[in-house]
């Protein structure tokens, strides 16, 4: 006994345990060297050096999961490009690859995420003065040309996952090749997953290809023999025959969108508690945009050797994220694509069948670890005969108005004949050009005026910060940033359990405020800042926290970005009058009008042909007033329109004379040819 007391002396337990940490620490580390050496880009690090040395643009190509995102940003850090201070720069389409891989690589290099390694997405930067490798989204690099626009602070840019071909990458890619004219010592990496390597080295003048060949082991692929009525029902099936019938590997299942995942999580559940204890542990686990960022962590967990992870993911995990161990991948053939028709200046998200090359990407994630199969839950016909090749470029499915903002901010002003690597249609062009127009962004001659100006330094849509521009005249700035932060996550706000589906709606029907939905929003926002981020509260009122969070640092950061375009923080002066909040929003969003026609429920939109509805989820559905501004038009089962306010149409001439007259708002059935897309014409 006494021996033993003797060495159990405090300070030696607490060298000891130190000592523990340390070694596992090493361990873990040494690892983490493994991993690295292990990758196929490591064998290439110092050609791809060399030829990086050697030109100002180089196109990459790598099999997924080769090591490039996480990767070639380290090699040029230690090959010294940040030795002069300037930043390596790599930019991701989606916010949560830039996180993830973020956080990935500073534990790699053994740093604090947010100082030498650091992100920066939309509304949240996690940077620092000493941050040298910088991954961010797309839009975000974009962004910074309007304060950098020679992006003197980096040494180096790689566009990474370029194949994604989203708007901001296209922009981009114009953009930085205009750059390597004029700053001979920048390199630009453009790399992508094996796609398109062609078409990118032919756009960057010749720029050489470097090739990573992958270690990809065979894939089998299974189709089914008919066509499947409910995927999402077969896509779970699936996986539970995988789980019951084929040996260990985690399986990977694509869907499109938070929606599915959640449903498909509900059956995996549901369907786990009827299997008991028979077989092993099915650990199921989500990824998407939205997610929080402690359990996107959660995917990248080790299996227990006990159970089979599910990884539920959507498109994201086609090539921006590799998760090792995934040897099944259930393919259900569809995606959520963003589609714009110029005409009617309708933005939907839309579920399409995905692409034949998708559908290949997707395939390989079960070739990393091992020979694995792939279950398409489409036929070899519907394969060979109804996908597309590629998916059509964002660029050519999107409304422009932002992105035409921004570079004729830039002094770039003959926006059809610009360099892109794939043109948008004229009419996009046209109609972007007649908006900020409208706007007050362009004045008649096409210069972007003061205001123009002020709306470009904010990351919003331009009608949004057009409102808030708008809220400095009716001393509102305040609502109207709750209301900016609130529009952005509404449709994640209101949680509707099946289960619990009356209280639900009890709860929400007792948050609606007159005046409509935008007034229930900053209800909504009043109450969550009194109760101080209450949890109960929001349960018991079915809102998801999570995104009043979100909206809460959405809300902090507009609130900085007022002291910029030097708008006063002012909360309406006179509570009992809403008025002033519907004119600043209306600033904005006039155009986004309706009006009730007689004696029916629907709405003509102001200006133009379509008819709406009032969608069932606003509390104006019932009220039907005669006029209403909306914040977004959907089109389901009908058009429906949104988060909507009630109006009155004398505000229109008050906030945007240019565009309406007395007769406009009287006289409905006048249809003239809007006098702004004439204008917009005679501007190119
Ligand atoms: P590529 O960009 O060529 O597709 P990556 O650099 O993204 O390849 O991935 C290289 C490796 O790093 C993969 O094996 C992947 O699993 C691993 N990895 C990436 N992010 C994480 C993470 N957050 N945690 C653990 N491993 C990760
Ligand atoms: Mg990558």
């Amino acid at each position: 006994d006494f021996v033993l007391e003797s060495t159990l002396d405090p300070a030696t337990e607490a060298d000891r345990e130190a000592q523990s940490l340390l070694d596992a620490a090493e361990r873990k580390q040494k690892s983490i060297q493994a991993v690295r050496e292990s990758l196929p880009v490591y064998d290439y690090r110092d050609a791809l050096l060399a030829a990086i040395e050697d030109h100002p643009v180089l196109i990459i190509e790598g099999e997924t999961g080769s090591g490039k995102t996480t990767q070639i940003p380290q090699y040029l850090y230690e090959a010294g490009y940040s030795k002069d201070g300037r930043k390596i720069g790599c930019t991701q389409p989606r916010r949560v690859a830039a996180m993830s891989v973020a956080a990935r690589v500073a534990e790699e290099m053994r740093v604090h995420l947010g100082r030498e390694v650091g992100y920066s997405i939309r509304f949240e930067d996690k940077t620092s003065e000493k941050t040298v490798v910088k991954y961010m989204t797309d839009g975000m690099l974009l962004r910074e040309f309007l304060t950098e626009p020679d992006l003197d602070g980096y040494s180096c840019i790689m566009i990474d996952e370029a194949h994604e071909r989203t708007l901001s990458t296209d922009i981009l890619f114009a953009l930085i090749k205009d750059i390597t004219r004029y700053r001979p010592d920048l390199r630009v990496l453009i790399a992508s997953a094996t796609m398109d390597a062609q078409k990118f080295s032919s756009y960057f003048d010749d720029a050489p290809i470097f090739k990573i060949p992958g270690r990809p082991f065979p894939v089998d692929i299974y189709y089914t023999l008919a066509p499947e009525a409910n995927y999402l029902q077969a896509a779970v099936t699936t996986v539970l025959q995988i789980h019951a019938s084929q040996p260990t590997g985690d399986i990977l299942v694509f869907l499109t969108g938070q929606g599915e995942i959640e449903q498909a999580q509900e059956l995996l559940r549901q369907a786990r508690v009827a299997l008991g204890r028979r077989i092993k542990d099915l650990l199921v686990c989500p990824i998407y945009a939205n997610l929080p960022s402690d359990l996107q962590a959660q995917i990248f967990n080790p299996t227990p050797e006990n159970a089979r992870k599910v990884v539920l993911a959507t498109n994201i995990a086609e090539t921006s994220i590799t998760i090792d161990g995934i040897v099944y991948v259930i393919d259900p053939g569809f995606q959520k694509l963003k589609t714009f028709d110029p005409h009617t200046e309708m933005e939907s998200l839309v579920v399409t069948p995905c692409s034949r090359n998708a559908a290949n990407q997707r395939a390989g994630r079960a070739g990393r670890v091992g020979p694995g199969k792939c279950f398409r839950l489409y036929t070899l016909w519907a394969y060979e005969n109804e996908l597309e090749d590629h998916t059509i470029p964002e660029i050519q499915r999107s409304n422009l108005c932002m992105v035409a903002l921004q570079l004729m901010s830039l002094g770039i002003n003959n926006l059809v004949e610009f360099d892109y690597i794939d043109p948008p249609s004229v009419t996009t062009v046209q109609k972007a050009i007649g908006q900020l127009y409208m706007l007050g962004a362009l004045n008649a001659k096409g210069e972007v005026t003061k205001t123009g100006r002020r709306m470009a330094e904010l990351p919003l849509d331009p009608k949004m910060a057009k409102a808030l521009l708008a809220s400095a005249k009716y001393h509102c700035s305040d609502e109207i940033a709750t209301l900016c932060a609130l529009l952005d996550v509404q449709s994640a706000l209101y949680y509707r359990p099946k289960a619990e589906k009356l209280n639900a709606e009890k709860a929400h029907q007792n948050l609606v405020q007159p005046g409509g939905d935008h007034f229930t929003l900053l209800h909504i926002w009043e109450q969550w800042v009194q109760l101080e981020y209450s949890e109960s509260w929001c349960r018991e009122n079915y809102l998801q926290r999570r995104s009043l969070l979100r909206a809460t640092d959405i809300r902090e950061q507009i609130v900085r970005l007022l002291e910029r375009i030097e708008v006063p923080l002012e909360s309406n002066p006179n509570p009992a009058d809403t008025s002033g909040v519907a004119k600043a929003m209306l600033a904005g969003y006039f155009s986004n009008v309706a009006q009730r026609q007689r004696g029916e429920d629907s709405y003509k939109l102001a200006k133009r042909k379509e008819t709406v509805l009032v969608h069932p989820s606003s509390s104006l559905r019932e009220a039907k007033p005669p006029w209403v501004m909306y914040y977004e038009l959907v089109m389901t089962s009908e058009k429906f329109v949104r988060v909507v306010m009630e109006i009155n149409p004398e505000w229109l001439i008050e906030v945007a004379p240019h565009e309406f007259k007395p007769s406009d708002i009287v006289d409905k059935s006048k249809q003239k040819m809007p006098k702004f897309l004439k204008k917009a014409r005679e501007l190119i």
